[in-house]
């Protein structure tokens, strides 16, 4: 294994257990390394601090372990076993009523670059660095020796990994075949995941206690979940008893998705319709109290992807709860959300005070939401926290 060494006092990060070697930290790289090779990185005195995966870019090496580890097939094994039972620990995994959970959460797991999200028997693998996608395979066997229920490991790094030429990553099944009929359950609703074609791994599993919680505040009202994607907010208000549920999404793929979703649990319920238009449009159509909504979901795609784009995100936040504080009825209840990773809560909660301040109602935090504990947040890197929402009673 090739040694990297740290210039002075460049170390303190990784001795806080922080996973991440920036590259202008290195000293010197001791030989010629390949990306995606392991690598041991050491202080400017050669003390040992850390292994990890070396990539070209501004993050040079994630770190695996912090300790003299072997890097074989028990190193894995131990890693997706440990990953594994605290899922199992927290009662997430419950065949016939949630068989659809986030198995490894990059840093989350102490596995940078990794994300695995199981729904049923399938394991849909993501590689978001080199070193990650190099051992796809020896990754998807220690999953299907370690997790009982799933069989097959599909592989979807098409879009996640940075662009080489020499490089190829192509989707697929590494181990096993398509289920047919696979259906995702959350908590007891069916879903169908499409992660051949779908976003992420084909299903927003990170937002199921937030669905839930949406399903108790539900019955009686009107309700309009904007960015809808496969439905699951909505399909949850109606199980939660909501009079009708108004469904959004620009991608008329989403919307089918939604539909499909819709005809597994409330086949030809007429409480349910669905719109193929975009979300400002759709919110800026609504004039008469009538057409308003007791309960608004809005759950857009991460408006910022890089740190330069935050300004613009945040003035985006802000137009955007504002249209929903004009549209929402007295005494409605708005569930907002943000998943850019570089938005920090307080800086949304910020956007939103500005959206509401602007609107002059009276406004109230009655949740402040984050992500589940299948997405769990390595302390040692707060980077990892990137969901947060908030509920709001709205006078
Ligand atoms: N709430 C969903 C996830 C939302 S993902 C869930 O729980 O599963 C974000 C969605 O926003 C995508 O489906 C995307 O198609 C949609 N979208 C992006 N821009 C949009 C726009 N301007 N108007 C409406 N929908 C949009």
């Amino acid at each position: 294994m090739i040694t990297i060494q740290l210039k002075p006092k460049k170390e303190e990060s990784l001795q806080r257990f922080h996973p991440w070697v920036f590259s202008g930290a290195i000293q010197r790289i001791e030989g010629t390394l390949k990306e995606g090779d392991l690598v041991k990185v050491v202080d400017s005195n050669r003390n040992f601090l850390a292994i990890g995966h070396y990539q070209i870019g501004s993050i040079a090496v994630r770190v695996v372990s912090f300790e003299k580890s072997e890097i074989d097939d028990n190193f894995w094994n131990k890693k997706i076993q440990n990953a594994y039972a605290m899922r199992q620990s927290l009662g997430l995994v419950a065949p016939n009523q949630n068989n659809t959970y986030r198995l490894i959460h990059g840093e989350g797991d102490s596995l940078p670059g990794l994300i695995v999200d199981v729904y049923d028997d399938t394991a849909v693998m993501q590689a978001h660095s080199i070193g990650m996608h190099e051992i796809r395979e020896t990754l998807a066997k220690a999953i299907v020796a370690n997790v009982p229920e799933v069989k097959n490991v599909f592989y979807k790094s098409e879009t996640t990994l940075p662009f080489k030429a020499d490089i190829t990553p192509e989707d697929g099944y590494l181990i096993g075949q398509e289920t047919a009929d696979l259906t995702a359950i959350e908590n007891g609703l069916q879903f169908h995941v499409d992660w051949l074609r779908g976003q992420k791994t084909g299903f927003f599993v990170d937002q199921r206690e937030n669905r839930s919680l949406l399903e108790r505040y539900s019955s009686g009202k009107s309700v309009l979940n904007v960015f809808c994607y496969t439905g699951g907010f909505s399909v949850y208000a109606l199980r939660g008893g909501a009079k009708l549920v108004h469904s959004v999404d620009s991608s008329a793929k989403a919307i089918d998705l939604t539909d499909k979703n819709f005809e597994i649990s409330f086949p030809n319920d007429p409480r349910h319709k669905s719109f193929a238009e975009d979300a400002f449009k759709y919110l800026n159509n609504l004039h008469t109290l009538e057409q308003k909504y007791d309960l608004i979901i809005l759950d857009p795609p991460a408006f910022a992807k890089h740190r330069e784009a935050l300004r613009n995100a945040l003035k985006g936040y802000k137009r955007l709860n504002a249209k929903a504080f004009e549209q929402i009825k007295p005494g409605g209840i708005l569930f907002t959300f943000s998943c850019s990773q570089v938005v920090t809560k307080e800086q949304f909660r910020l956007a939103v005070f500005s959206a509401a301040a602007e609107s002059k109602r009276n406004v109230r935090i009655l949740h402040q939401l984050s992500q589940p504990a299948d997405h769990p947040i390595n302390i040692y890197h707060p980077e990892g926290e990137y969901l947060k929402g908030l509920v709001l009673w709205v006078e």
